[in-house]
């Protein structure tokens, strides 16, 4: 985070409050999911939404790291992306299973015939 970003949070923070910004996370999380929904039904001007939308929720986050913690969040984020380093490891090896074992039923077939 930029210094002036974190001078800006800090502003808005001492001027309306932790509780009052965290309802602000969640109504730009509600916005966030209604502009997804647009976007996946292809809503004419969905993808405008969809990236202000992102934007309001990552300031907010951001903001929200400021009283919430940077530190324990980063360390939760590591874990998550080493869960999913494994997750996308199992499932590209499920994949591949699959799709050899695809390959010899065809193979076991064409013998067959
Ligand atoms: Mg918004």
């Amino acid at each position: 985070m930029k210094n002036e970003e974190i001078k800006l949070y800090g502003a808005a923070l001492a001027l309306w409050g932790d509780d009052i910004q965290l309802l602000m996370l969640a109504e730009e999380c509600a916005e966030l999911a209604t502009a997804v929904m647009h976007f996946r039904r292809k809503r004419k001007g969905a993808y405008e939404e969809l990236v202000e939308e992102i934007a309001d929720v990552s300031i907010m986050v951001d903001q929200c790291k400021l009283f919430i913690g940077t530190e324990p969040i980063e360390n939760a984020r590591e874990k998550k992306l080493v869960r999913l380093a494994r997750l996308i490891e199992a499932e590209t090896l499920r994949k591949r299973i699959e799709a050899e074992e695809k390959d010899k039923g065809r193979r076991d077939e064409k013998e067959t015939l």
